[in-house]
């Protein structure tokens, strides 16, 4: 395999420019930019000031919640305040606590390890698909068949001695994981799965909608999403008791009565704002729009980068829609600190122009916060990580892109 020399970073970032159009350090490009034009946000917006209902009660809410529902096929969707706290509420529902283990993978953004940390559990790592970025159900299987030991009703880490409660894979980037067969896993050893699809809206597995394999998924609508609310998030669940006690839970856990205040469980406030439901409601409406925008822009960074030698693009996974929230790069040199080299590079190169390209995250078990965690063999993880960065891909460039 070749690697990139200084010509080929600059073709590299020629092919970016092509596609997205002039930028500079004054005017920068950043990866996933909000964008309301075009929409009812205004007036909706307006129509909460005007009545008042601004906080985590009023229609909006109810109205967001179902039009989730309308488009994922969930049969329940529970509105809150952002992504994380969706996923530390569904990791609790599903019986996730203190000391527990939950196995996901380090390829993610920190939140979800942070999620199950919130819970007092700790996270456990388990290495992702080799071509693929989500959790590799070979992997996980391999991981439970060395560490896990059922003892009476609990299933428990030989190693730590800590109960194994959960499974928490992510759609990273928005291209679907191998959930079923990471379902097909987790159900033989009866632990439940969760799946942070806080990436994933939009994205479908043959004709399931990301987060509805498992017992419940979460969404996050923050800012640099597919569609945000400002900060938000959502739990989908097709379980009519899990989605009654996460709305139960997100509000105090006060039961329902004119005047009194009992609550019959330590809930959180986690409810989302009828403000930002109102935003949730006009950016949905808008949502085929921008998933059109996002697909032809995809198309046009795999038409800039054909020719071009020592990079590929991530491409959807077969059998799936991916809702292309993130264009990312791929260098595929064999040496791993080659790779390094060219994508830091690019990045000095792109950012010294306003192109704001980001590479992924930091392996989570490579953070001093998590690097004492559980986690079996990460070698996928550890190659792909240095390999990879994302490209501006907000549906907004496709206008100013030349035809
Ligand atoms: C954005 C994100 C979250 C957290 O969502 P917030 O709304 O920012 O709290 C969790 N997991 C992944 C993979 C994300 O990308």
């Amino acid at each position: 395999m070749t690697t990139l020399g200084a010509a080929n970073v600059d073709s590299v970032l020629e092919a970016i420019q092509q596609v997205v159009g002039p930028s500079s350090k004054e005017h920068p490009i950043s990866l996933h930019e909000p964008d309301f034009t075009g929409t009812q946000a205004w007036a909706y917006v307006k129509e909460c000031l005007d009545s008042g209902w601004v906080s985590t009660a009023g229609s909006w809410v109810s109205r967001f919640e179902e039009e989730l529902c309308t488009f994922t096929g969930a049969s329940h969707a529970v509105v809150v305040s952002n992504g994380t706290v969706a996923l530390r509420l569904a990791l609790h529902l599903v019986g996730v606590g203190y000391s527990d283990e939950v196995l996901l993978p380090p390829l993610s953004f920190v939140a979800t390890a942070n999620a199950v940390a919130h819970l007092g559990a700790f996270p456990h790592f388990v290495d992702v698909a080799p071509n693929a970025l989500g959790m590799c159900p070979i992997s996980l299987a391999a991981r439970l068949e060395t560490i896990a030991e059922r003892r009476e009703d609990i299933l428990v880490n030989r190693e730590t001695g800590r109960r194994i409660a959960a499974v928490l894979p992510v759609h990273v980037f928005g291209h679907p994981a191998e959930v079923d067969q990471l379902l097909a896993v987790s159900d033989s050893w009866g632990l439940p799965l969760v799946e942070d699809a806080a990436e994933a809206l939009a994205s479908w597995r043959g004709s399931t909608h990301c987060g509805l394999f498992g017992a419940v998924g979460t969404l996050s609508f923050n800012g640099n999403k597919l569609i945000t609310t400002g900060g938000g998030g959502a739990l989908l669940t097709n379980d009519a008791d899990l989605a009654k006690r996460a709305r139960h839970l997100s509000t105090t856990a006060k039961q329902p009565h004119p005047w009194a205040f009992d609550h019959d469980a330590i809930g959180w406030n986690d409810r989302l704002p009828n403000l930002n439901a109102a935003l949730g409601v006009a950016q949905l409406e808008d949502l085929d729009r921008r998933l059109d925008a996002k697909r032809q822009l995809a198309q046009r960074y795999a038409d800039a980068f054909a020719d071009l030698e020592g990079v590929e693009l991530v491409a959807e996974p077969t059998d799936c829609i991916s809702n292309h929230w993130l264009v990312s790069l791929r260098f595929t040199a064999e040496d791993p600190r080659a790779v390094q080299a060219e994508r830091l590079q690019l990045l000095e190169r792109a950012h010294s122009v306003g192109l704001l390209l980001r590479p992924i995250w930091t392996p989570l078990h490579q953070l001093p916060i998590y690097e004492a965690c559980p986690a079996g063999s990460l070698v996928v993880s550890e190659n792909l990580a240095p390999r990879l960065v994302n490209l501006p891909s907000s549906p907004q460039l496709l206008d100013g892109c030349a035809a």
